[in-house]
């Protein structure tokens, strides 16, 4: 299967013999790999423009907003967390 990385943090994705497809996305904020594991049909679905929840609704938040946006949890809450009042 062809295909192609659109996403820059997205650094590798490589099928397996399982029909799984082992991407490694490294979170832009402080550069930690981190390695998520989905269905490979699926998860070109969503490179072709599935909604995430749709083609994967198996990943974690994390792991939602890694492939989407490069963040990790703690990045993400320094960028957009919620101001105390
Ligand atoms: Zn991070």
């Amino acid at each position: 299967m062809k295909f192609f990385l659109p996403k820059s943090h997205i650094i590798a994705s490589n099928e397996n013999n399982c029909g799984q497809m082992e991407s490694v996305v490294k979170c832009i904020g402080c550069n930690k790999e981190h390695r998520i594991v989905t269905n490979a049909q699926k998860y070109v679905d969503w490179l072709n423009g599935e909604l995430i929840n749709n083609a994967l609704p198996e990943l974690n938040a994390e792991q939602k907003e890694l492939l989407i946006s490069g963040t990790c949890n703690s990045c993400w809450d320094l960028m957009w967390g919620e101001e105390e009042d």
